[in-house]
C-alpha cells in the first residue's frame, strides 16, 4: 500500500509503527522495506467509499452492492476492509427491501462490532476471517442477539456457522473477495430461509476481474468466480 512491494507475514507479533498515522501498534504484516499500515489506515478509504455508495444506492441485492464497491481502483486486493464492505453492503439490502427497519445507529454499530473481529491477517493466524462475525454483527444487530440470549443468538452464531464452512471450502490460499461474495450469498439464503426476508439477486453469474492481481496468487480454476 506505501511502495507496492509484496508483503510479508510473520507469525510473531512484532512492533510496528504505522507508515500514515505514525502509531506504534503491534501487527504481523510489513513489507521487506519497513513499511506497516495499520488496520484504521488500511481500512479507511474503503470504509467511506462503502458508506458512501451504501447510503446512496436503492439496491436490494447485496452483491452487487458490493461489486460496486470493490470495482473502485481505490479498494486493495487484500485485507479486513473486505469485511466492511461485505458487511455494509448486506445490511444496506435488508434496509433497502424495507420489511425491516434499519437506522444508521444499527449500521454503524455493525462496523463498530466488525471493527473488532475483523482483525488484518488472522484469517491464517487464528483460523477465523472477518467477514464472518462481520455479517454475523447484521444478524445479531436486526435480531437484537447479544450474550446470554436464546433464540437470537443461535440464530447468529448458526449463520456465522454456516459462513465459517464455506469460507473454510474456498482456503488454499485465501482470497478476500472469494470468501465475501461466498459469505454474502449464504447470509442471503439464510435470512430468507430463517427469517422470510427475501433480497434480490442476479441470475448473472459473478465474474472476477482481479485474478492477476492477487499476491498470493489466485486460485483459479478452484474458485468458482474466476473467468
Ligand atoms: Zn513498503
Ligand atoms: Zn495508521
Amino acid at each position: 500500500m506505501v511502495c507496492g512491494a509484496a508483503l510479508e507475514y510473520s507469525e510473531k507479533e512484532i512492533t510496528l509503527e504505522c507508515s500514515y498515522c505514525n502509531k506504534e501498534l503491534k501487527g504481523n504484516i510489513k513489507c521487506p522495506n519497513g513499511h506497516y499500515v495499520c488496520d484504521d489506515c488500511h481500512n479507511h478509504q474503503s470504509l467511506q467509499l462503502a458508506k458512501e455508495i451504501c447510503s446512496a444506492t436503492a439496491s436490494t441485492d447485496p452483491a452487487d452492492i458490493f461489486e460496486k464497491i470493490i470495482t473502485s481502483s481505490k479498494i486493495p486486493m487484500l485485507g479486513c476492509h473486505h469485511a466492511f464492505m461485505a458487511a455494509g453492503a448486506f445490511i444496506t439490502a435488508i434496509r433497502n427491501e424495507g420489511s425491516l427497519s434499519v437506522s444508521e445507529e444499527m449500521i454503524t454499530e455493525i462496523y463498530d462490532r466488525t471493527q473488532r473481529q475483523a482483525i488484518g491477517g488472522y484469517c491464517g493466524l487464528t483460523g477465523l476471517c472477518g467477514i464472518a462475525p462481520a455479517l454475523g454483527a447484521c444478524f445479531a444487530v436486526i435480531l437484537g442477539s447479544k450474550c446470554g440470549m436464546d433464540k437470537e443468538q443461535k440464530l447468529t452464531m448458526t449463520a456465522v456457522s454456516e459462513i465459517v464452512t464455506v469460507i473454510t471450502e474456498l482456503t488454499g490460499p485465501s482470497c478476500c473477495k472469494a470468501y465475501a461474495r461466498k459469505s454474502i450469498e449464504v447470509a442471503q439464503i439464510f435470512l430468507e430461509k430463517n427469517l422470510r426476508i427475501r433480497l434480490s439477486k442476479s441470475t448473472e453469474k459473478i465474474v472476477c476481474s482481479h485474478s492477476k492481481n492477487h499476491p498470493h496468487g489466485c486460485r483459479e480454476a478452484k474458485c468458482p468466480y474466476y473467468e
